[in-house]
Formats: C-alpha cells, sequence, structure tokens
C-alpha cells in the first residue's frame, strides 16, 4: 500500500524510466496499475494475477512457463509478489508426487517470479500451488487495518500518510500530523475499532485511468501524479469510510480484522509522526 512503489511495474516498462515517479510514500501505491500497452516481444510473457481479483483463493493451478535457478514463471498465480508495503506470499508449489517450498516471490514486468530452489519444476510441467495462508490471512487483515486507520485519521483529523511498512500481525504508519500527541493515541484506537465493529464492506474494482482521477477522494493519494501509461487504475473502498489506488489483498470486510492496538507512538519531527499497530 503506502510506501514502496511496485518497482518491477515502473522498471523497464515501454516508456519512460523512473525520472517522473512521485515520491516515496502514500502516493508510491503503484502495485496497482497497469501498463497501457503491454506489447513488445520482451513483454509477450504474462502472469495472470489472480489476486487482484480474488484475494482469498489459497490453492490453485497454474503452467510453469519458465523455469531456472532465478525462479518459476506460471501462467498464472495467486501468490502476491510483494510490493506497496505488503510482504510477498510463501508457500508451495506441488506437482505429482513432488512438493516445492516457495521461499519468495517478486514481480518482474508482466511476470510473477516464484523461488523454488535449486531444482524448480520445468516448463511446461502443470502445478498446483499452495499459499501459507495463515501467513497471507495475517498480511490481508493487518492492511486492512491500515485502511481503516488512515480512513479515520484523513476523515477526523484530515492527516496524510506519508509512508508505512506491514509485517504479520503488526505494522507502522506515518503521517504527516502536527498536533498528533500521546492522549490523541487512544482516541484514534477506539475510532478505528469502531469502524471495524460497523463491519463495513471492502470492495475491489479496477478503474480506467480518467474515472479514477475524478474521485476526489483519491487526489490526497496523488494517483494524478502517476505515469501516463497507466490506464487502469485498481481502487479499495471501505465503504463509507476510505478510497485508495492500491495493489494489495484486502479483507472482504472490516469485522475480519479483528481488534486494533496501537502498541507504539512516535514523534519523528515536528509534523512526522509515526503509529504502530498490533493484531490479535
Ligand atoms: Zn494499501
Amino acid at each position: 500500500m503506502h510506501t514502496c512503489p511496485d518497482e518491477s511495474l515502473l522498471r523497464g516498462g515501454n516508456q519512460g524510466g523512473t525520472a517522473d515517479l512521485p515520491p516515496l510514500g502514500w502516493a508510491g501505491d503503484f502495485c496497482l496499475m497497469r501498463r497501457a500497452r503491454p506489447g513488445g516481444a520482451s513483454e509477450a510473457r504474462m502472469t495472470e494475477l489472480i489476486y487482484h481479483t480474488d484475494s482469498y483463493l489459497r490453492e490453485f493451478e497454474a503452467q510453469v512457463l519458465e523455469s531456472g535457478p532465478a525462479g518459476v514463471v506460471l501462467d498464472r498465480t495467486a501468490f502476491y509478489p510483494g510490493g506497496g508495503g505488503q510482504p510477498c506470499d510463501l508457500g508451495y508449489l506441488e506437482a505429482a508426487d513432488r512438493t516445492w517450498p516457495v521461499s519468495g516471490v517478486r514481480k518482474e514486468n508482466a511476470v510473477v517470479v516464484h523461488s523454488c530452489g535449486d531444482n524448480p519444476p520445468a516448463a511446461g510441467v502443470r502445478v498446483r500451488g499452495r499459499l501459507d495462508w495463515d501467513r497471507r490471512y495475517a498480511l490481508m487483515r493487518v492492511h486492512t487495518a491500515l485502511h481503516v486507520l488512515c480512513g479515520v485519521i484523513w476523515r477526523d483529523y484530515a492527516a496524510h500518510v506519508t509512508g508505512g511498512h506491514m509485517d504479520v500481525l503488526r505494522a507502522r504508519m506515518d503521517f504527516e500530523f502536527e498536533n498528533m500527541h500521546q492522549d490523541l493515541v487512544r482516541e484514534i484506537e477506539a475510532r478505528a475499532n469502531r469502524e471495524v465493529e460497523t463491519a463495513r464492506e471492502v470492495r475491489v474494482r479496477l478503474l480506467p485511468r480518467e474515472e479514477a482521477l475524478a474521485i476526489p477522494d483519491l487526489i490526497r493519494t496523488k494517483i494524478n501524479l502517476l505515469p501516463e501509461g497507466l490506464r487502469e487504475i485498481r481502487v479499495v473502498e471501505i465503504v463509507g469510510l476510505d478510497l485508495q489506488a492500491d495493489g494489495g489483498t484486502h479483507l472482504a470486510n472490516t469485522r475480519e480484522v479483528g481488534v486494533i492496538r496501537i502498541a507504539d507512538y512516535k514523534s519523528k519531527g515536528r509534523i512526522n509522526k509515526r503509529l504502530e499497530i498490533v493484531l490479535q
């Protein structure tokens, strides 16, 4: 979500380098976009990103397109490759009587590469992918929890997010929040948990760029600074609370977040403040 752009989508694209990229931070949530023109011989390979449309799929069938020590490229995958502050998934690939642990996943242009050790499944093999679901689901809970927090802090305090990082069941988020102080922390925590208990639906949509740009709430994520070549923008909405351009995996409803505890508060300067959250 909020920190690191999905550099793999930006690097080596069809046009432009990184010179016109917006700064890292909240605005850097690019893992969500699709390049307008994926054409060109070197970009003929593509992995269908199942996690973009179904974040609850934990097992799937796929074919190995390419294989080598650097990793395995599949024609489709539910493994999230990491990006936008959300770590990658882990899990297994299986075929017949063999199992390969997936120890890392990354995105390289239009494909997702799965690290499967020295003897990965060969090109052409049909495999079954199986996510480490406990890890993934915990990351979904923490990612949606951060959006709840951002939504509350924007709505009630008009503070922007400048960065963030997620881990399994814990995360930190930085805000431009000059008036933040320790006494506010419990109030923010209570308000965030109230939104969780409200059981708000979370919707994911792919919108044409122009349509996304016309949504006033999205302006604060500075998506208008995105490279011109991005035609579609993935939008994650916590209905009634928060709307963001986002490429990560999310819960279907805020009630699945559970209880948010703000475990730490740090002032990183006059304006920049950091909150750390923990989920049970
Ligand atoms: Zn996010």
